[in-house]
C-alpha cells in the first residue's frame, strides 16, 4: 500500500492534508517488528534502555517530595525558557568533570538532548543542507536530519572513531558538487551505535579542520561520564567555546523518563535557542527540572553514576565473553564504557533481513541500516546490553548465533551449488 492509494486514503482521511515533510515520518518495517519483541520470552538487544531499577526509589521519592516541599508551587509554575537557575549552575559542575568550564547564561535546559538536536536541526538546516556525521550514527538525530530535508554525510570511522582524513575528504567532496554544509555531528564517547569513542589525538584534528573550513561541530555527549576504567578524553567543547555546541543528558545518568538534557552554545546561538524553545515548549518542565536539582543536591550523584559504571561494564563483559563463546569469528567492537556494541556478519548476511528470523528464535537486535541516512549498513547490526541482566544478554547471544551459523550454513550452500 503506497501513501497515495485508495486504501490509505480510507484508512486516513486527512492524508492530502499533511506537509510534505510528514512524509520523512513514517514508521520504519523495524520499529513495526518492536511491537513482538515487548513480550517476555524475547531477548530484546534492540532499544537502548538504561537500567533504571539501579536506581534508588526511596532517594527519588524523597527528591519528589523535598522538591514540593521547598519549592513549592513554582515546582508547578511555568518557568523560564533558558530553564532554571539553580540546575543549570550543578550542570556547570557535572560538566567540569569532562573539562568544561561554562557560565550559567550560556546553558539553555532542553526536554532531553534529543530537542536540542530538534531545535539546533531546526535553525540551521534547510532542505538539501549537507550534515556530516560518523558512518554510522545515532538514528534518532538522522530521523531529525532527515526530517528538515538535510544530506547525512556518513564520514568513515574505525575504532578510533571518526577519520580527520576521510572528514576532509568529504568536506572537499561536499564543496566541490557546489553543497552547502551546516555542520559536523559527532557522538564522541562510547557513540551510539558503534560503541567507538574518539581518540584523544584525532580531536583537536577535527576541530582543527572544522575551524579551518567555518564548520560547527555539535557534540552529542549523552555517554560521556559512562566508562568503565578511565575517563572519557576531554570534550571537543573543552578546546573551543565559539565552534562546539555541546549536548548533555540526564537520561543515562540518571533517568530518561524526566525528560530533561542541556545544550551549551556561544552565545548568539544561545539566544536563538531559547527563543525557539519558548516557540515550541515555552519552557522545559519546571517540575523534573527541580527535582533533579534536589537530587544533585541532596544524594549521592556520583556514587550514582559510579553504579551504573558497575552495572554496564558487568554487561558488557556479558556481551563480550558470549561473542567470544558462541560468534568468536564476527568482528565487534569493545566498547569502553556505554551501552553498544557494533557487530559486522559476514559477507552477504543482510541484517535486516534476518532481523524477522532472530525475532522467531526469540533474539531482538537493532539492524544497522538504521544508522545510516543513506540506507547502507546492511552487514552491521547493534546489540545493546544495557537493560538485560547478564545471563539474559548470554542467552540472547547464544540464539543470535543460532540465527547467524544458520544463515551462513544456507548461503554456503548455495553458493557452493552456483559453483
Ligand atoms: N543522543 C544520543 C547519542 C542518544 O543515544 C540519545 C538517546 N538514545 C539521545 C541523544 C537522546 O537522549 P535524551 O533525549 O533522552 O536526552
Amino acid at each position: 500500500m503506497t501513501e497515495s492509494s485508495p486504501q490509505a486514503h480510507n484508512l486516513d482521511p486527512w492524508l492530502d492534508a499533511y506537509a510534505a515533510r510528514a512524509e520523512t515520518l513514517a514508521v520504519s518495517e523495524v520499529r513495526a517488528l518492536f511491537s513482538v519483541v515487548s513480550r517476555p520470552e524475547v531477548v530484546s538487544l534492540a532499544g537502548g534502555m538504561p537500567y533504571v531499577a539501579a536506581l534508588p526509589k526511596e532517594t527519588l521519592a524523597k527528591a519528589y517530595a523535598d522538591t514540593m516541599a521547598k519549592r513549592g508551587l513554582l515546582a508547578i509554575q511555568y518557568g523560564g525558557g533558558q530553564g532554571d537557575l539553580t540546575l543549570r549552575d550543578q550542570i556547570r559542575e557535572l560538566m567540569a568533570l569532562e573539562g568544561i568550564h561554562s557560565s550559567v547564561e550560556d546553558l539553555v535546559v532542553t526536554t532531553g538532548s534529543q530537542h536540542g538536536l530538534d531545535m539546533l536541526a531546526g535553525l540551521f538546516l534547510d532542505k538539501g543542507d549537507v550534515v556530516l556525521a560518523e558512518g554510522p550514527s545515532y538514528v534518532g538525530a538522522i530521523g531529525i536530519f532527515r526530517h528538515y530535508e538535510a544530506h547525512i554525510e556518513h564520514v568513515h570511522t574505525d575504532h578510533d572513531g571518526m577519520s580527520p582524513e576521510a572528514l576532509q575528504e568529504s568536506i572537499d567532496r561536499m564543496k566541490a558538487d557546489g553543497r552547502t554544509i551546516k555542520f559536523l555531528y559527532l557522538v564522541p564517547n562510547f557513540a551510539n551505535p558503534s560503541g567507538v569513542t574518539l581518540s584523544a589525538e584525532r580531536r583537536p584534528k577535527i576541530l582543527e579542520i572544522c575551524k579551518r573550513e567555518h564548520i560547527l561541530i555539535i557534540e552529542d555527549n549523552p555517554y560521556g561520564l559512562l566508562y568503565f576504567d578511565k575517563p572519557s578524553p576531554a570534550a571537543v567543547r573543552s578546546m573551543d567555546e565559539d565552534g562546539v555546541v555541546y549536548l548533555g543528558s540526564f537520561s543515562k545518568i540518571l533517568a530518561p523518563g524526566f525528560r530533561v538534557g542541556y545544550v551549551l552554545a556561544p552565545p548568539a546561538i544561545r539566544d536563538k535557542m531559547v527563543l525557539a524553545q519558548e516557540s515550541a515548549l515555552l519552557c522545559p518542565s519546571s517540575f523534573t527540572q527541580m527535582m533533579i536539582s534536589e537530587f544533585l543536591a541532596n544524594a549521592d550523584w556520583k556514587g550514582q553514576i559510579d553504579t551504573f559504571r558497575g552495572v554496564y561494564r558487568e554487561r558488557r563483559d556479558a556481551a563480550l565473553n558470549a561473542m567470544h563463546e558462541y560468534l568468536p569469528n564476527l568482528e565487534t567492537t569493545r566498547p569502553d564504557g556505554g551501552f553498544y556494541l557494533w557487530i559486522t556478519l559476514p559477507e552477504g548476511i543482510d541484517s535486516k533481513a534476518m532481523l524477522p528470523l532472530a525475532v522467531k528464535e526469540l533474539v531482538a537486535y537493532t539492524p544497522g541500516t538504521a544508522f545510516f541516512g543513506d540506507g547502507s549498513g546492511q552487514r552491521y547490526l547493534r546489540v545493546c546490553y544495557s537493560f538485560p541482566t547478564p545471563d539474559r544478554i548470554n542467552l540472547g547471544i547464544k540464539r543470535l548465533a543460532n540465527v547467524i551459523n544458520l544463515q551462513t550454513e544456507l548461503l554456503d550452500t548455495f553458493q557452493q551449488k552456483g559453483k
